[in-house]
């Protein structure tokens, strides 16, 4: 049986249908705006066409994601997401998308694919981490041009996207949101090369070439291995994984990413903000924003790069469960891992590792990498000695370790 018509008529049957053009009802605070031309708080909404439904379906499709949003032509300058509460909306332009449509129809789908991203991977839109969650849809898009199949290669998506205005290009270092929208691209271009047992990861460059996020330590992380009992009752990777997600939810740790380790992965908590103390600041100031990068390397090589408004201490979780010792893991894969990561890596824990019995030989712990940036230069810089805190200390002050011995 098809899901997807019955999935579409419960939503729509949930849904307002806007018949003639009315104010919104819908709180758009939370939203990403393709390009900065205008944005109401209240945008007049009226019903969609069929040819713009039609196109995203079409992209929902190519990224093997159910519709469960609604699309509503509105006020807005360009294409927008827009999150109110539980619910998701793409709103765009009449005007806007037709015009697209006829210069530059690539253009359209590649920036209905960017903001239905943001829904299908469930982003804040909030602001909070603007930059993550832009880099992550830019991703998104990437991976659905290749599905997509209207151009024949990355360069040339690369030269008809260069026509855009995305709003928020200034955010990111040069030339990382053209890298990022490749590595969308040729993560999905090595699965397909992989199929049907060609030997594509039994060649040591494929596999080097390949985006795959790996987890290597780098500078100087403290490591605490949990006592085996609070994982009492895991019999599989993916249920410690979800005891460490319920005590992540509970104190507010919403983005994370998955690493790739031998047998098993790391977990990392965006950069926030503490006190001496080790409590987490407020509000706004607790969060660090950065580019999703493919590459845990990446991360620290840009939160290196940054200069702060203001002095302060930082901190970073990284959670990994693995029966081997964690060192450098370049091209240990094989090649089911690697195929499992190109689909799903990041965002999830993908199905073939989160499987994998939790059984004596493994260790659940937790890397605690600190970060200060001083009066003097305020450039984040990795604080190794002395620490502000012991490991536990940290996990204690966060939060996190009464929600992982409960
Ligand atoms: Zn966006």
């Amino acid at each position: 049986m098809n899901r997807l018509p019955l999935l579409l008529a419960v939503a729509a049957s949930c849904l307002p249908v806007y018949s003639t053009a009315q104010p919104s009802d819908i709180d758009t605070s939370s939203h990403c705006i393709y390009t900065s031309l205008f944005f109401s708080g209240t945008p007049y909404l009226s019903e969609s066409s069929p040819r713009i439904r039609e196109i995203v379906d079409e992209i929902c499709t190519a990224a093997g994601f159910s519709r469960n949003f609604e699309v509503v032509a509105a006020s807005v300058g360009s294409v927008a997401a827009v999150k109110d509460g539980p619910r998701y909306y793409l709103l765009y332009s009449r005007y806007y998308t037709r015009t697209l449509l006829e210069r530059n129809p690539v253009l359209l789908y590649a920036i209905l694919a960017h903001e239905i991203g943001h829904i299908a991977r469930r982003h804040t839109l909030d602001g909070r981490f603007r930059l993550s969650e832009e880099s992550s849809a830019d991703e998104f898009m990437g991976r659905v041009l290749y599905e997509l199949k209207k151009v024949n290669s990355i360069d040339m998506a690369i030269t008809l996207l260069r026509e855009d205005n995305f709003a928020y290009a200034p955010l990111y270092p040069p030339g990382a949101r053209e890298r990022i929208i490749r590595n969308g691209w040729n993560s999905i271009d090595g699965l397909v090369r992989s199929e049907g047992n060609l030997g594509y990861f039994e060649n040591e460059a494929n596999l080097e070439n390949l985006t795959l996020p790996v987890f290597e330590i780098k500078g100087c992380p403290r490591f605490y291995d949990f006592p085996r009992s609070y994982f009492q009752g895991c019999k599989t990777l993916k249920e410690a994984d979800h005891l460490i997600c319920r005590a992540l939810d509970n104190m507010g740790y919403e983005q994370r990413r998955y690493y790739s380790l031998p047998n098993g992965f790391a977990l990392l908590t965006p950069v926030e903000q503490i006190n001496a103390e080790g409590i987490a600041l407020q509000g706004q100031e607790r969060w660090q924003d950065y580019p999703s990068s493919n590459d845990f390397d990446g991360i620290l090589n840009y939160l290196r790069s940054l200069v702060l408004p203001k002095p302060g201490y930082f901190r970073l979780f990284a959670f990994a469960i693995t029966d081997q010792p964690v060192k450098s893991t370049g091209g240990q894969f094989d090649k089911k891992q690697a195929r499992d990561w190109l689909e799903n890596g990041g965002f999830w824990l993908p199905e073939l590792i989160g499987n994998k019995a939790f059984d004596s030989g493994y260790h659940a712990g937790v890397f605690v990498y600190e970060f200060e940036a001083p009066q003097t230069t305020k450039k984040l810089s990795e604080r190794c000695y002395p620490s502000l805190l012991s490991v536990e200390g940290h996990l204690d002050r966060s939060g996190i370790l009464q929600y992982i011995k409960k």
